[in-house]
């Protein structure tokens, strides 16, 4: 159920509805808006009926939510949501690049990196320091070492980091070194890792599963937002289709549908939304022209002996030519780059 509170209701109002719904069983969550406050209100008895918020005082509406999600949809957030982490804002109007290597390979290779993507202009880089591989023989990752190159680089050149976390021990040590925790396609339906990540206070960006619907993709997200953790990213990186000249099919269309559905901020993966390095910059023009809040790609400062993901991940030249493109449809679209 959603309160919307009148523009201007009081403090006091807004405490009295809390009060009021906690008594009657649900978890309220807040939704502070420029005009009005939005209250949510999960758990509590479907038979509970409305018009005992609705004739409140400082009440303006009160609608019960059909969807199976309730605090990652639009209405409780009809603004959208803006997660500032530092200097950087995603979700406002800023479409913030995120690029680096799909692993850490050594430090050698993360300090040429951070040089790559910040000259890029990009403001966050990427890199796995835990794995998710498909083969337990492949390269698995460097673990708090990676990390900890990750974190000196980042800071010689001013950039964010988001890096990957597989199990919910892992929160700890990630959230020391990473601005940004990454929740890789094969642990989207991870429920007790996605529980953990709404007790935590940093930002999750959090990828749609191999063949995940739209819904079921909000309905992980709310996991996360119902522990009260609300800095969360959807990101569309690609599902599975029958189709086998790409590695996955990437869903363009996610994009605005997700916008449409909730107010968190969307994040595109076209690296591994289509496997080909050639792949990428047709895609990731096509996301910021669909409205894409961010990007995440890889690239590499020789993918022809990366450790990882070589096949889909840029040349550093390619990442400077598409930002210079990116940048132009940005602003045909009223964002910037
Ligand atoms: C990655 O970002 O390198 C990765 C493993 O992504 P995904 O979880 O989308 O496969
Ligand atoms: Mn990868």
């Amino acid at each position: 159920m959603l309160v919307v509170m009148q523009q201007g209701a009081t403090e006091a109002q807004v405490q009295k509805i809390i009060d009021r719904l906690i008594e009657d069983g649900f978890d309220v969550h807040r939704s502070t808006g420029t005009i009005h406050t939005v209250l949510g209100g999960v758990g509590g008895k479907d038979s509970f009926d409305t018009a005992v918020v609705e004739q409140m005082d400082g009440v303006k509406e009160v609608h019960r939510i059909v969807s199976p999600y309730k605090l990652v949809s639009r209405a409780f957030r009809p603004q959208g949501t803006v997660i500032r982490i530092k200097d950087v804002e995603i979700g406002g109007s800023q479409v913030v690049v995120m690029a680096g290597p799909c692993s850490v390979e050594s430090q050698e290779q993360i300090e040429r990196s951070a040089d790559i993507v910040a000259d890029a202009g990009a403001k966050v880089i990427r890199g796995g320091a835990f794995k998710p591989r498909s083969s337990p023989y492949s390269f698995q990752g460097m673990g708090e070492e990676g990390l900890q190159i990750m974190r000196a680089a980042a800071d010689r050149r001013g950039l964010l980091v988001i890096s990957e976390v597989m199990e919910k021990e892992q929160i700890p040590l990630l959230s020391q070194y990473s601005d940004i925790l990454q929740i890789g396609a094969r642990n989207m339906q991870n429920f007790n890792l996605l529980r953990a990540l709404g007790k935590i206070r940093k930002p999750v960006l959090l990828k749609r599963g191999i063949a995940a619907t739209v819904e079921e993709l909000l309905l992980s997200a709310e996991y996360i937002m119902s522990g009260g953790n609300y800095d969360v990213m959807l990101c569309e990186r690609g599902i599975r289709t029958f189709e086998t000249y790409t590695r996955n099919t990437f869903d363009v269309s996610a994009i605005p549908v997700l916008q449409k559905l909730s107010h968190l901020p969307v994040i595109a993966d076209p690296s591994h939304g289509t496997g080909r390095r050639d792949l990428v910059p047709p895609m990731a023009r096509a996301a910021v022209a669909a409205g894409a809040d961010g990007l995440l790609m890889e690239v590499h400062h020789d993918p022809d002996h990366a450790m990882s993901d070589g096949a889909q991940s840029m040349y550093p030249a390619q990442l400077n030519e598409l930002m210079g493109q990116l940048r132009l449809i940005a602003t045909a679209v009223g964002r910037s780059v």
